[in-house]
């Protein structure tokens, strides 16, 4: 289903979900086939080769996650990192690209270890300020990668005028809207060329599976796109589409709840004497809340924040929380907590005190109720 005069609650209901031809079920079929019978002439009447190149499951899954983007072609990848690798793959030696500093910690782990030693340039730069991205590019600058807002420091990137920057001097843009979902960002109607999200996190929703997607409304982009998650290999089970296409629905419900919940977390947090500072694009404290306030209709269910004291106490409160489960990812029905730096490895960057959190659908009280004790047993 495309239709632009829909509001996106409905779309997140309808979309890729016509009834089932044959029996006319209103839920999707799943359809783990990977291979599909040819006629007498030798094609495929069912639309359908072989898995790897198309599957119905993954075909509904894929034009319900264009829908939400709001148009374009959307690819749906095995993870989160395989779609923003189809992204990197755009590249070719000599060229270079920009990352958000505060990109996800995979991101820097990849192009660190599979892209610079393959002669392509990378320069990380703090993009929420446009100047930074000015400093830095060059005539091989091919790419530039944003995540916004970002994690773990919620840091936003002002999407309209860094597309435009981008665009006029031919340079493609990539955003992971992970933490925003399609609910509250349409990344694509900012002019970013090609929006990117973790399905494992808000999309799917429910921590039991992994999934990554693209969306581009350049038909040639998309088709580059969709040209490496085939030859690659790197395309979702059947199985897992069909469990997002079972999550979207309620995406537009859950961050909005988790989204309000987060807001009344930040807002706690903020007056404890115990945290040094909050991240929190909801605040009006925090640097990017009048451009988050533009480009996202809420303000999302991570918060980091900062614990006066050092890693060890850090470490402390994470393990003494009771809701808040220790455990990483985010965008889940269950709250989690982390502390980053310890799972950043090699290119740990976060600071030593900082705690991320994924609210969940538990109620707020609880959840405040949780870090109230939690911070009192850490004074004792
Ligand atoms: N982008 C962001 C913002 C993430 O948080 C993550 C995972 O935590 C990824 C990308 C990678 O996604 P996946 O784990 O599905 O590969």
């Amino acid at each position: 289903m495309r239709d632009d005069t829909l509001h996106l609650e409905t779309l997140a209901v309808h979309a890729g979900r016509d009834p089932e031809a044959g029996d006319q079920g209103l839920a999707p079929a799943f359809k783990p086939a990977t291979t599909f019978l040819r006629d007498a002439k030798g094609d495929y009447p069912g639309g359908h080769q072989y898995s790897r190149g198309s599957n119905p499951t993954r075909a509904r899954l894929e034009s319900a996650l264009a829908a939400l983007e709001g148009g374009g072609d959307a690819i749906a990848f095995a993870s989160g990192m395989a779609a923003a690798s189809a992204v990197f793959a755009l590249l070719t030696p000599g060229d270079h690209a920009i990352v958000n500093a505060d990109a996800y910690h995979g991101i820097t782990r990849f192009v660190e270890n599979w892209l610079k030693p393959r002669d392509i340039g990378i320069t990380f730069c703090d993009t929420a300020e446009l100047k930074n991205i000015e400093k830095h590019v060059m005539p091989e600058t091919k790419l530039i990668w944003l995540e916004s807002p970002s994690n773990p420091q919620l840091k936003i990137t002002d999407l309209a005028a860094t597309a435009l920057f981008a665009r006029e001097r031919g340079i493609l843009t990539a955003c992971d809207a992970t933490l925003a979902s399609p609910a509250l960002q349409r990344t694509l109607d900012f002019g970013i060329d090609i929006v990117m999200h973790s399905s494992t996190k808000y999309i799917g929703g429910h921590s039991d599976l992994l999934g990554g997607v693209l969306a581009a409304r350049d038909i040639n982009i998309a088709e580059r796109l969709r040209g490496w998650q085939i030859d690659a290999g790197a395309v979702p089970s059947a199985f897992d589409c069909w469990l997002i296409l079972r999550s979207l629905p309620t995406l537009p419900l859950r961050i909005a709840q988790q989204s309000a919940t987060a807001a009344r977390i930040a807002a706690w947090l903020v007056e404890q004497n115990a945290i040094e500072k909050v991240f929190y694009p909801g605040l009006a404290t925090h640097a990017g809340h009048e451009i988050a306030k533009r480009q996202m209709s809420n303000f999302g269910g991570v918060v980091s924040f900062q614990l006066r004291g050092g890693e060890r106490d850090a470490l402390a409160f994470a393990s003494g929380t009771r809701l808040f489960m220790q455990a990483t990812s985010l965008g889940g029905v269950e709250s989690l907590i982390e502390h980053r730096a310890s799972v950043e490895g090699a290119q740990r960057r976060s600071p030593d005190n900082l705690l991320r959190m994924s609210v969940g659908l538990e109620h707020a009280d609880d959840l405040i109720g949780d870090l109230d004790r939690t911070l009192r047993e850490l004074q004792q």
